[in-house]
């Protein structure tokens, strides 16, 4: 979509400035052209012809087909009309009927633009068989006639079924061209099932592509990108986009989009202002606005979500439900719960699922499970069905507040609403079970999945037993991921944490071994801080990295992502201030979590370096009073974190907000709205 449709416009294109002024002259003109329709036997084809065309572009369908019936020449044009009308209307009697008589016509039955929109009529109408069926019978197959068919399989799902398609036309010499390539390369994602040969299919497409000289045609190189995209292979999407000689907003968008469902939200902000300063004919649509939007809430740039709010306002994109609904989900995920209920309460009746879900689910994150729980209600009431993310969304709501019996209920229910509970909504509920300390019941439930429990589900009991200190449950977890996910190194360290939490320093021995045996790297802590609309990250480096060696005497981890953060040494010293202090108040390091066999000052000197203690620390220096400091950390909030942060936000009277992996943690006055459970 180019452009936002006024929620108004209606299908006959009348403009809507008054409810009934200027539509009646109108459909008077309508009523009079179906009238003349039965007395125009005696008009000239000519007439008749333009009198069905008429008729279709004002779906007044019924009319049209009784007159082609009675046509003895219908021309291209009309076929065509009354196809398209078909299908806008999806009626498939009419485009079957068209279809008969075009077999009778001895001028256009083998007409290969007439068989291109016949395939795309019954593609648009869910008949696949038929369209199949008009391509196999046509008798000249040109290059448009085959994209068709690739494009109805793609629509339908059969992407190995257009794969076979395409080697066909690459065995008969038809030479494919930009359509026959992002038909392929969209067909290489739906043909496979897993990851692996979906990869390795777009990249042998892509190479074929850039043989024939179409790798860097836009169409394309936008296809690829959005492909890349999905296989979250970030580096070769970012290497087509930077070759593309022309990108339209289409391809910026794909790669904005990349960036912003590929976790690189930073990315995605920085390339929609790029996007924005390159040239001013380019013009986002409500995709681009929707991504980006995703990517403000993803690291709490609620500074550029309000620039791109005013936008929504100026350009008129408000009327669109999708641009409203990630605008309240980027509030909320921001923090501000008020903004965000009032943009749901002004999308009014217009609100679709994914509203109610973007609520709930705000509500959850911030802790308030019962109101989660209450708009649950209201929407069912409403008539509303819930969906699968509904569940995941109010189960997590519930876990967030401990809300145990609640959210049992609720899965229960969920059959009711006929959804079947899947792997997500099982680690929901081990996740809510273990948290509040039933660990066997969340072992039961496991041990009951009539499915197999994925890695987010042992991941879930992993946590748990992490706030439990439960070693046995913890290693039970752990033997299913080790298989499930043998390089994800967070599950070794959380582990290692238990183990050393447990006092069990041999086990935490084997661990590093293993870790270091099969060179696994833990993902590095990162925070996100916005100040006056800049995005700034900190990166934690909590291993022994030559180069962080060096340095360590000084800062012992702070990393830059861009390089050019300044300041170090003061961020550095303003939390040994309030360390210090803090410590003349009773407060201990909780130096559990670092595995390392060094002196307790080198670990508390670790904990220092933690990404989300540089951010604040930053965020104090560089804000004025009263301004909120918002945070975002890309995993766990670490306890020490939590006892610095909350006595910050005390010593210094400011409102602190750090949104990690799991919800948001509101800090004020030494008191974290997770009352401690998280
Ligand atoms: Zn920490
Ligand atoms: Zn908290």
């Amino acid at each position: 979509m180019s452009a936002p449709a006024s929620p108004h416009t209606s299908f006959l294109h009348l403009p809507d400035h008054r409810p009934f002024g200027p539509r009646r002259p109108r459909l008077t003109r309508l009523r009079c052209l179906a009238s003349l329709a039965p007395s125009a036997s005696g008009a000239s084809p000519a007439n008749e012809n333009h009198l069905i065309q008429t008729l279709c572009a004002h779906g007044l369908l019924a009319r049209a087909a009784a007159l082609l019936q009675g046509l003895p020449a219908p021309t291209q044009r009309t076929y065509e009309s009354l196809l398209l009308a078909a299908a806008r209307a999806g009626d498939a009697a009419l485009a079957a009927a068209v279809h008969r008589r075009l077999e009778a016509d001895p001028v256009f039955r083998s007409d290969p633009f007439l068989s291109t929109r016949l395939i795309d009529a019954y593609a648009t109408l869910s008949a696949l068989p038929a369209a199949r069926q008009v391509f196999d019978e046509a008798p000249v197959k040109n290059i448009f006639v085959w994209n068709a068919l690739l494009k109805a399989l793609a629509l339908a799902d059969h992407g190995e079924e257009a794969l076979t398609r395409l080697s066909d036309m690459c065995r008969l010499g038809v030479p494919l061209d930009s359509y026959s390539y992002a038909h392929g390369l969209k067909a290489c994602i739906g043909a496979s099932a897993s990851h692996a040969p979906a990869s390795a299919r777009v990249r042998e497409m892509h190479a074929h592509a850039i043989r024939r000289g179409y790798g860097l045609h836009t169409h394309v190189a936008t296809t690829l990108i959005d492909c890349y995209a999905k296989l979250g292979t970030v580096t070769y999407a970012e290497r087509v986009f930077a070759w593309m000689p022309e990108r339209n907003v289409v391809s910026w968008t794909a790669m904005i989009g990349c960036y912003a469902k590929n976790e690189c939200p930073g990315d995605a902000i920085e390339l929609f202002q790029e996007m924005m300063a390159s040239d001013a004919d380019l013009v986002p649509n409500s995709i681009t606005i929707v991504s980006v939007l995703h990517a403000c809430a993803g690291v709490n740039a609620i500074g550029q979500g309000k620039v791109l709010h005013a936008y929504i306002l100026r350009r008129g994109f408000d009327s669109l439900v999708s641009v409203l609904n990630a605008l309240m989900a980027m509030y909320m995920k921001c923090g501000c719960l008020e903004i965000g209920r009032s943009i749901f309460n002004w999308i009014g009746r217009r609100r679709n699922v994914v509203s109610w879900n973007a609520l709930i689910s705000g509500y959850g994150i911030h802790g308030f499970g019962r109101e989660s729980l209450q708009v649950f209600e209201e929407m069912t009431k409403e008539g509303i069905s819930p969906n699968i993310i509904t569940f995941v969304s109010v189960l997590g709501a519930c876990s967030h507040a401990g809300l145990v019996e609640e959210g049992k209920k609720i899965f229960e229910s969920m059959v009711e609403y006929n959804v079947t509970p899947r792997a997500e909504h099982y680690a929901c509920m081990v996740d809510l079970l273990g948290r509040a300390g039933r660990l066997d019941e969340a072992m039961e439930l496991i041990q009951s999945m009539r499915i197999e429990p994925t890695p987010q589900v042992w991941g879930s009991l992993l946590g748990a037993c992490r706030i439990h200190g439960h070693v046995e449950y913890a290693e039970m977890a752990c033997s299913h991921l080790f298989d499930l996910e043998p390089r994800n190194a967070g599950n070794y360290l959380l582990l290692a944490d238990i183990y050393a939490r447990a006092k069990l320093q041999n086990q935490v021995d084997v661990l590093k071994e293993l870790l270091e045996e099969h060179a696994l790297e833990k993902v590095p802590g990162c925070s996100w801080i916005e100040v006056k609309k800049k995005l700034y990250s900190f990166v934690s480096v909590d291993k022994k990295n030559p180069q962080v060696e060096e340095v360590k005497k000084k800062l012992y981890s702070f990393v830059s992502m861009d390089n050019k953060n300044p300041q170090v040494e003061e961020l550095q010293a303003l939390i040994g201030e309030f360390v210090t202090q803090m410590k003349s108040e009773g407060y201990v390091p909780d130096t559990g979590s670092v595995l390392y066999d060094i002196e307790e000052e080198e670990k508390e000197r670790i904990l220092l370096g933690h990404s989300e203690k540089l951010a604040v620390a930053f965020g104090l220096i560089n804000t004025s009073r009263g301004e909120v400091i918002r945070i975002t950390k890309n995993l766990r909030l670490c306890e020490d974190c939590h006892s610095v942060t909350k006595f910050i936000s005390k010593f210094t009277e400011r409102e602190i907000i750090v949104r990690d992996v799991n919800r948001l943690h509101h800090f004020r006055d030494g008191v974290c709205s997770c009352r401690d459970y998280w």
